[in-house]
């Protein structure tokens, strides 16, 4: 993985893909703001944007729901300091440090970071939970069907098909 040209120009060459969440406030508005602050991160063009998805809250049901969204971007950033810049925007944004599960102006995850696998306590990649969550799958195949996971070479398409085989799709909603 280069992150450098031999001159130490950065290069864009990393595709990645950020699941936004938000169940707080003016959720659209969250979401919007998040977008606007990952595009001016320096070393970040945002590539794509899936359509907003409202979904039902996951693990603790009793909160409002949620909407999602993902974003694919390109970055000559390492994973750790994206990983650090999505958490500056978290605290910019307000967001406190929270019950697990529970409500949140907004939460950034790195999904997917090229084909890199990393299994670092502060960061796992490909994301540990996204292969069982419609909300993350859903907006994903939306801009990334034909994606592979980096470790077991499943596609995004397969492996959303096999979770709305089995659960159905559970309250996720195009808006
Ligand atoms: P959460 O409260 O769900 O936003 O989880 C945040 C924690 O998950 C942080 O301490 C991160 O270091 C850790 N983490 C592990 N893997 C990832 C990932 N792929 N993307 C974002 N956060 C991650």
């Amino acid at each position: 993985m280069l992150y450098a040209n031999l001159e130490g120009n950065p290069i864009m060459n990393n595709s990645v893909y950020i699941g936004l969440g938000s169940n707080m406030g003016c959720k659209r508005d969250n979401i919007a703001q998040a977008v606007a602050l990952i595009g001016a991160i320096p070393g970040v063009n945002i590539k794509n944007i899936s359509s907003l998805y409202e979904t039902e809250p996951w693990g603790k049901t009793d909160q409002d729901k949620f909407l999602n969204q993902v974003i694919e971007i390109e970055t000559s950033l390492p994973p750790k300091e994206l990983l650090r810049e999505l958490q500056n925007i978290e605290i910019k944004m307000g967001r406190q440090r929270q019950e697990k599960w529970g409500p949140r102006l907004i939460d950034l995850d790195i999904l997917l970071y090229g084909n890199e696998v990393l299994d670092d306590p502060q960061l796992i990649i490909p994301h540990p939970h996204m292969r069982e969550r419609l909300f993350v799958l859903v907006p994903l195949a939306e801009i990334g069907a034909d994606l592979r996971f980096p470790d077991n070479g499943a596609t995004v398409r397969e492996v959303l098909s096999s979770v709305l085989a089995r659960e159905g799709n559970r309250g996720i909603e195009r808006i």
